[in-house]
Protein backbone atom coordinates (compact mmCIF):
# COMPACT_ATOMS: atom_id res chain seq x y z
CA UNK A 1 0.00 0.00 0.00
CA UNK A 2 1.28 3.37 -0.56
CA UNK A 3 1.53 5.89 2.52
CA UNK A 4 1.10 9.48 2.36
CA UNK A 5 4.45 11.49 2.57
CA UNK A 6 5.55 14.06 5.46
CA UNK A 7 3.66 16.46 7.34
CA UNK A 8 5.65 18.91 9.11
CA UNK A 9 7.52 20.55 6.34
CA UNK A 10 4.19 20.11 4.38
CA UNK A 11 2.77 22.61 6.92
CA UNK A 12 5.35 25.26 6.68
CA UNK A 13 5.00 24.86 2.76
CA UNK A 14 1.47 26.29 3.22
CA UNK A 15 2.73 28.71 5.82
CA UNK A 16 1.92 27.70 8.72
CA UNK A 17 4.19 28.80 11.48
CA UNK A 18 5.24 26.75 15.05
CA UNK A 19 5.00 28.54 18.03
CA UNK A 20 5.13 25.40 20.58
CA UNK A 21 7.19 22.42 21.14
CA UNK A 22 3.97 20.10 20.03
CA UNK A 23 5.30 21.02 16.28
CA UNK A 24 3.17 19.74 13.21
CA UNK A 25 0.43 18.48 16.80
CA UNK A 26 -0.17 22.84 17.01
CA UNK A 27 -1.88 22.50 13.45
CA UNK A 28 -4.60 20.18 15.05
CA UNK A 29 -5.28 22.78 17.55
CA UNK A 30 -5.02 26.29 15.35
CA UNK A 31 -5.79 25.14 11.63
CA UNK A 32 -7.31 21.56 11.94
CA UNK A 33 -8.37 22.24 8.25
CA UNK A 34 -5.25 22.55 7.09
CA UNK A 35 -4.44 19.35 8.55
CA UNK A 36 -7.60 17.99 6.69
CA UNK A 37 -6.67 19.47 3.27
CA UNK A 38 -3.25 18.36 3.68
CA UNK A 39 -4.67 14.62 4.19
CA UNK A 40 -6.78 15.20 1.54
CA UNK A 41 -3.82 16.23 -0.94
CA UNK A 42 -2.19 12.81 -0.22
CA UNK A 43 -5.58 11.10 -0.87
CA UNK A 44 -5.89 12.44 -3.80
CA UNK A 45 -2.33 11.85 -4.85
CA UNK A 46 -3.06 7.93 -4.29
CA UNK A 47 -2.51 7.52 -0.65
CA UNK A 48 -3.83 4.75 0.78
CA UNK A 49 -2.87 5.43 4.47
CA UNK A 50 -3.09 8.45 6.27
CA UNK A 51 -1.15 9.53 8.86
CA UNK A 52 -2.26 10.95 11.82
CA UNK A 53 -0.40 14.79 12.62
CA UNK A 54 0.08 13.06 16.32
CA UNK A 55 3.81 12.62 15.44
CA UNK A 56 5.15 14.87 18.44
CA UNK A 57 1.89 14.85 20.44
CA UNK A 58 2.37 14.24 24.24
CA UNK A 59 0.48 14.59 27.40
CA UNK A 60 4.07 16.25 28.74
CA UNK A 61 3.86 18.87 26.30
CA UNK A 62 0.24 19.54 26.38
CA UNK A 63 -0.04 19.63 30.20
CA UNK A 64 2.80 22.33 29.88
CA UNK A 65 0.57 24.46 27.83
CA UNK A 66 -2.53 24.38 30.14
CA UNK A 67 -4.14 20.98 28.87
CA UNK A 68 -5.61 18.54 31.45
CA UNK A 69 -6.01 14.88 31.14
CA UNK A 70 -9.21 14.70 28.81
CA UNK A 71 -8.50 17.78 27.26
CA UNK A 72 -5.07 16.44 26.24
CA UNK A 73 -6.94 13.32 24.99
CA UNK A 74 -9.10 14.84 23.06
CA UNK A 75 -6.61 16.48 20.87
CA UNK A 76 -5.50 12.92 20.05
CA UNK A 77 -9.42 11.90 19.25
CA UNK A 78 -9.25 15.24 16.91
CA UNK A 79 -6.33 14.28 15.18
CA UNK A 80 -8.03 10.34 14.05
CA UNK A 81 -11.50 12.34 13.23
CA UNK A 82 -9.70 14.60 11.17
CA UNK A 83 -8.06 12.01 9.22
CA UNK A 84 -11.53 9.74 9.14
CA UNK A 85 -13.30 12.51 7.75
CA UNK A 86 -10.67 13.26 5.26
CA UNK A 87 -11.11 10.26 3.67
CA UNK A 88 -14.64 10.07 3.81
CA UNK A 89 -14.97 13.48 1.94
CA UNK A 90 -12.56 11.64 -0.45
CA UNK A 91 -14.57 8.74 -0.63
CA UNK A 92 -17.56 10.63 -1.34
CA UNK A 93 -16.41 12.03 -4.44
CA UNK A 94 -17.28 8.22 -5.69
CA UNK A 95 -13.30 7.49 -6.35
CA UNK A 96 -13.26 4.10 -6.74
CA UNK A 97 -9.92 2.53 -5.15
CA UNK A 98 -8.95 -1.32 -4.59
CA UNK A 99 -8.84 -1.00 -0.87
CA UNK A 100 -10.75 1.56 1.78
CA UNK A 101 -8.14 3.85 2.95
CA UNK A 102 -6.69 3.63 6.38
CA UNK A 103 -5.57 6.02 8.86
CA UNK A 104 -2.21 4.87 10.49
CA UNK A 105 -1.90 6.49 14.36
CA UNK A 106 1.34 8.12 14.00
CA UNK A 107 3.80 8.37 16.91
CA UNK A 108 7.23 9.81 16.43
CA UNK A 109 10.24 9.35 19.04
CA UNK A 110 10.57 11.22 22.60
CA UNK A 111 13.04 13.32 20.66
CA UNK A 112 10.86 14.65 18.15
CA UNK A 113 9.10 15.92 21.12
CA UNK A 114 12.11 18.12 22.05
CA UNK A 115 12.77 19.30 18.61
CA UNK A 116 16.46 20.06 19.24
CA UNK A 117 17.31 17.31 16.56
CA UNK A 118 17.73 14.23 18.87
CA UNK A 119 15.22 12.19 16.46
CA UNK A 120 18.20 12.19 14.26
CA UNK A 121 20.93 11.22 17.01
CA UNK A 122 19.24 8.92 19.15
CA UNK A 123 20.04 11.26 22.25
CA UNK A 124 18.48 9.88 25.20
CA UNK A 125 17.24 12.72 27.71
CA UNK A 126 15.16 9.94 29.76
CA UNK A 127 15.97 6.77 31.53
CA UNK A 128 13.93 3.63 30.17
CA UNK A 129 11.20 3.94 32.85
CA UNK A 130 10.37 7.01 31.89
CA UNK A 131 10.73 6.97 28.11
CA UNK A 132 8.83 3.71 28.73
CA UNK A 133 6.06 5.75 30.61
CA UNK A 134 6.06 8.56 28.03
CA UNK A 135 5.15 6.31 25.42
CA UNK A 136 2.61 4.57 27.07
CA UNK A 137 0.70 7.32 27.99
CA UNK A 138 0.68 9.09 24.53
CA UNK A 139 -0.21 5.48 22.96
CA UNK A 140 -3.12 4.67 25.09
CA UNK A 141 -4.60 8.16 24.60
CA UNK A 142 -4.22 7.29 20.81
CA UNK A 143 -5.68 3.68 20.93
CA UNK A 144 -8.35 5.06 22.63
CA UNK A 145 -8.85 7.62 19.58
CA UNK A 146 -9.42 4.11 17.10
CA UNK A 147 -6.80 4.85 14.82
CA UNK A 148 -6.99 1.88 12.09
CA UNK A 149 -3.20 0.82 13.39
CA UNK A 150 -0.29 2.43 15.70
CA UNK A 151 3.18 3.03 13.81
CA UNK A 152 5.73 3.98 15.77
CA UNK A 153 8.10 5.71 13.02
CA UNK A 154 11.84 7.77 13.36
CA UNK A 155 12.85 5.74 16.13
CA UNK A 156 16.33 6.75 16.48
CA UNK A 157 17.71 3.35 18.68
CA UNK A 158 17.22 -0.01 19.50
CA UNK A 159 16.53 0.85 23.04
CA UNK A 160 13.36 2.89 21.72
CA UNK A 161 12.34 0.27 19.43
CA UNK A 162 12.24 -2.13 22.19
CA UNK A 163 10.41 0.66 24.70
CA UNK A 164 7.31 1.05 22.34
CA UNK A 165 7.08 -2.75 20.98
CA UNK A 166 6.88 -3.33 25.08
CA UNK A 167 4.66 -0.95 25.16
CA UNK A 168 2.69 -2.07 22.44
CA UNK A 169 2.45 -5.91 23.65
CA UNK A 170 1.79 -4.85 27.38
CA UNK A 171 -1.43 -2.62 25.76
CA UNK A 172 -2.62 -5.60 24.18
CA UNK A 173 -2.34 -4.34 20.67
CA UNK A 174 -2.34 -6.02 17.11
CA UNK A 175 -0.90 -5.12 13.72
CA UNK A 176 1.46 -1.99 15.43
CA UNK A 177 3.79 -1.05 12.57
CA UNK A 178 7.41 -0.44 14.02
CA UNK A 179 9.98 2.15 11.73
CA UNK A 180 13.08 3.18 11.87
CA UNK A 181 15.19 6.25 11.56
CA UNK A 182 18.27 5.19 9.77
CA UNK A 183 21.64 6.95 8.87
CA UNK A 184 23.19 4.33 6.79
CA UNK A 185 22.76 1.43 4.97
CA UNK A 186 23.14 -0.55 8.00
CA UNK A 187 22.59 1.42 11.33
CA UNK A 188 19.78 3.67 13.26
CA UNK A 189 20.42 7.46 13.57
CA UNK A 190 21.61 6.30 17.31
CA UNK A 191 23.96 3.72 15.88
CA UNK A 192 22.40 0.71 16.05
CA UNK A 193 22.31 -2.26 13.81
CA UNK A 194 19.07 -2.70 12.24
CA UNK A 195 19.77 -6.28 11.39
CA UNK A 196 20.38 -6.79 15.01
CA UNK A 197 17.27 -4.09 16.36
CA UNK A 198 14.64 -5.69 13.91
CA UNK A 199 15.90 -9.31 14.94
CA UNK A 200 14.92 -8.29 18.37
CA UNK A 201 11.47 -7.28 17.06
CA UNK A 202 10.90 -9.72 15.46
CA UNK A 203 9.83 -11.90 18.62
CA UNK A 204 6.89 -9.04 19.20
CA UNK A 205 3.49 -10.97 17.64
CA UNK A 206 2.40 -7.66 17.93
CA UNK A 207 3.97 -6.01 15.41
CA UNK A 208 3.42 -6.97 11.87
CA UNK A 209 5.25 -4.77 10.19
CA UNK A 210 8.49 -3.54 10.77
CA UNK A 211 10.80 -0.97 8.48
CA UNK A 212 12.29 2.78 8.00
CA UNK A 213 11.98 5.96 7.65
CA UNK A 214 13.16 9.96 7.41
CA UNK A 215 16.03 7.51 5.59
CA UNK A 216 17.98 8.48 3.01
CA UNK A 217 16.60 6.80 -0.70
CA UNK A 218 19.98 5.48 -1.21
CA UNK A 219 20.27 3.39 1.70
CA UNK A 220 16.50 1.70 1.60
CA UNK A 221 17.40 -0.98 -0.51
CA UNK A 222 20.58 -2.37 1.92
CA UNK A 223 18.36 -1.81 5.27
CA UNK A 224 15.23 -3.95 2.95
CA UNK A 225 17.81 -6.74 2.31
CA UNK A 226 19.39 -6.29 6.34
CA UNK A 227 15.57 -6.57 7.55
CA UNK A 228 14.95 -9.51 5.41
CA UNK A 229 17.62 -11.73 6.37
CA UNK A 230 15.73 -11.84 10.27
CA UNK A 231 12.19 -11.69 9.63
CA UNK A 232 9.46 -12.03 7.50
CA UNK A 233 7.18 -9.60 8.49
CA UNK A 234 5.59 -6.68 5.60
CA UNK A 235 8.37 -4.06 5.40
CA UNK A 236 8.15 -0.62 5.24
CA UNK A 237 9.92 2.22 3.64
CA UNK A 238 8.88 5.67 3.86
CA UNK A 239 12.14 7.88 2.91
CA UNK A 240 13.10 11.54 2.92
CA UNK A 241 14.89 12.90 0.20
CA UNK A 242 18.40 12.30 1.78
CA UNK A 243 18.68 15.36 4.07
CA UNK A 244 20.47 16.23 6.84
CA UNK A 245 19.31 18.10 9.95
CA UNK A 246 20.82 21.36 10.78
CA UNK A 247 20.28 22.49 14.21
CA UNK A 248 20.58 25.78 13.69
CA UNK A 249 18.41 26.27 11.19
CA UNK A 250 15.74 23.95 13.27
CA UNK A 251 14.85 21.73 9.70
CA UNK A 252 16.35 19.07 7.37
CA UNK A 253 18.29 20.49 4.39
CA UNK A 254 20.05 18.77 1.34
CA UNK A 255 19.78 15.96 -0.38
CA UNK A 256 18.23 14.20 -3.11
CA UNK A 257 15.75 15.27 -5.45
CA UNK A 258 12.08 13.39 -6.04
CA UNK A 259 13.21 11.90 -8.97
CA UNK A 260 16.25 10.37 -7.45
CA UNK A 261 13.49 8.43 -5.28
CA UNK A 262 11.37 7.83 -7.45
CA UNK A 263 13.94 5.76 -9.43
CA UNK A 264 14.20 3.32 -6.63
CA UNK A 265 10.58 2.40 -6.44
CA UNK A 266 11.16 -0.62 -8.63
CA UNK A 267 13.90 -1.61 -7.06
CA UNK A 268 12.55 -1.66 -3.84
CA UNK A 269 9.30 -3.80 -5.16
CA UNK A 270 11.32 -6.19 -6.19
CA UNK A 271 13.03 -6.55 -2.88
CA UNK A 272 9.87 -7.45 -1.58
CA UNK A 273 8.63 -4.20 0.26
CA UNK A 274 4.86 -4.12 0.48
CA UNK A 275 4.16 -0.48 1.64
CA UNK A 276 5.48 2.74 0.52
CA UNK A 277 5.55 6.74 1.48
CA UNK A 278 7.53 9.64 1.94
CA UNK A 279 9.38 11.37 4.86
CA UNK A 280 10.36 15.14 5.18
CA UNK A 281 10.66 16.59 1.64
CA UNK A 282 8.38 13.92 0.45
CA UNK A 283 5.33 16.20 -0.74
CA UNK A 284 1.97 15.16 -2.56
CA UNK A 285 2.96 15.31 -5.98
CA UNK A 286 5.98 13.19 -4.94
CA UNK A 287 3.33 11.00 -3.43
CA UNK A 288 1.23 10.91 -6.71
CA UNK A 289 4.28 10.32 -8.53
CA UNK A 290 5.23 7.28 -6.44
CA UNK A 291 1.89 5.63 -6.18
CA UNK A 292 2.08 5.54 -10.24
CA UNK A 293 5.20 4.32 -10.53
CA UNK A 294 4.35 1.71 -7.61
CA UNK A 295 1.22 0.70 -8.99
CA UNK A 296 2.40 0.05 -12.69
ZN1 LIG B 1 11.02 12.66 8.14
Amino acid sequence: MILDGGLGLELQRRGFGYTTRLWSGEALLRDPQLVGAIHRAYLDAGADIIETATYQLSQATLCELGYEAAASDEVFARAVRIARDAIAAYRATGVRTAHAQLVAGSLGPYGATVGDGSEYTGTQHLDRAALYGFHADRTRALVAAAPDFILFETIPTRTEALIVANVARDLGLEGVWISLACADGTSTYGGDRVDDTVAELDAFDCISVVGVNCTPPAAVAPLVRAIRSVTAKAIVACPNLGQQWQTEAVGLAGGASPAELLSNVPAWLELGVEHIGGCCGVGPETIAELSHAARR
